[in-house]
């Protein structure tokens, strides 16, 4: 007689062959499948990892692209997503100021392009920018681009009104930030004063001015498994160039403070399944990667191809020696700054999408 056991471990191997064999193809994974690779055990665990290391190399060989954060306006923010330290309301202990100079967030930008960031994400909290702020921003650009030609510069200002974004690429934004967080029917668990329509519209307008679009999603706030793949999908209707997927860094002060439902071997099988849906995609391991995947870190190098340098909007990561090195002890190398992240097929269209020649997507996602 066959032990029960056994046949769901040999269901899951060669459902897991399947996946991968689609993944490495660039087709699309399944809702179920996506869905299993969440369920699956932690005795699952190296073999998920090393499916979705294959499909990892395939597409981005052993390059890690570096990103820094620039946070240009911090707190204060009148929206209230539940996760934020900068919410509506937070009493999180956190720094709050208003708008730094261009040369200032240039500067720090310098600081971390010398340390091998590819990627420079200017960042300030709030429901939107008003023009005055994109023009802020657009000098800021032009201070980092003058002694940094080949830097990608990324802005997440929150939700864009109609031209803003036109107006970000025109002065030399490469990209743009705005996270779906997680699915539609979670959203409004998490945020009630804008939708994840509102989200969604916003990463469209981005990629319709040429803007390379960056979204993703924050795990461990209490979703289900259907709602991180549920967010997955939306994601993949966006077509976004970057998904970078943060682990709840639960602030006191915030309605999240002290929520600790993640392992670090749920956030691997996580990020396999964000390798998964986005086979050849930038995924990026963003917050809370040092509090939740631990010393299992070095593991998350084999699943996603980019992460962020150092520290986050309002939390210390840890140090940039310390991520080199350990980008270095896995086998990795840093990705250089003239190094196109994307597969040839994908990054030509985003050099088509920023010329403005069409939004011609491909077929498989
Ligand atoms: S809009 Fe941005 S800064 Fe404001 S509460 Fe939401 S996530 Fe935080």
């Amino acid at each position: 007689m066959h032990d029960p056991t056994d046949m769901a471990a040999n269901g899951f191997e060669h459902q897991l062959a399947a996946i991968t064999a689609t993944a490495l193809r660039a087709d699309c994974v399944e809702r179920d499948e996506l869905l299993a690779v969440l369920a699956s055990s932690d005795e699952d665990l190296l073999d998920v990892i090393a499916a979705a290391g294959r499909v990892r190399r395939k597409f981005f060989g052993r390059r890690v692209k570096l990103n820094y954060l620039v946070n240009m306006k911090s707190g204060m923010c009148p929206e209230d997503c539940g996760y934020c330290s900068q919410r509506l309301g937070s009493s999180a202990e956190i720094l709050k100021y208003s708008w730094i100079n261009p040369d200032d967030a240039a500067s720090h930008a310098h600081c971390a392009i010398d340390a091998g960031a590819k990627r420079i994400c200017l960042v300030a909290a709030g429901r939107g920018p008003a023009d005055r702020d994109i023009e802020r921003v657009a000098d800021t650009i032009a201070a980092i681009k003058s002694s940094a030609p080949a830097v990608e510069v990324c802005a997440c200002l929150g939700l864009l009104k109609q031209g803003q974004a036109e107006r970000l690429r025109e002065a030399g934004a490469d990209a743009y930030n705005h996270n779906l967080n997680t699915s539609a029917e979670n959203y409004a668990r998490i945020c009630s004063t804008h939708a994840f329509t509102d989200r969604a519209a916003t990463v469209a307008a981005a990629k319709s001015a040429g803007l390379s679009p960056c979204s993703g999603a924050i795990v461990g706030m209490g979703e289900s498994y259907e709602d991180i793949v549920d967010v997955a999908l939306a994601l993949r209707e966006l077509q976004p160039d970057s998904v970078p997927v943060n682990f709840l860094i639960p602030f006191e002060g915030t309605p999240l403070g002290g929520h600790w439902e993640l392992t670090p071997q749920r956030g691997l099988r996580i990020l396999a399944m964000f390798r998964f849906a986005f086979p050849d995609v930038e995924v990026r391991i963003a917050g809370g990667r040092e509090i939740h995947l631990r010393t299992l870190q070095p593991l998350a190098l084999h699943l996603a191809n980019s992460m962020f340098l150092g520290d986050y909007l309002t939390s210390q990561g840890q140090p940039g020696q310390d991520d080199r090195a350990m980008i270095a002890d896995a086998g990795f190398v840093i990705e250089g700054l003239e190094e196109p992240t994307l597969p040839v097929e994908r990054h030509d269209l985003v050099i088509t999408r920023q010329r403005g020649a069409g939004t011609t997507t491909p077929a498989n996602t």
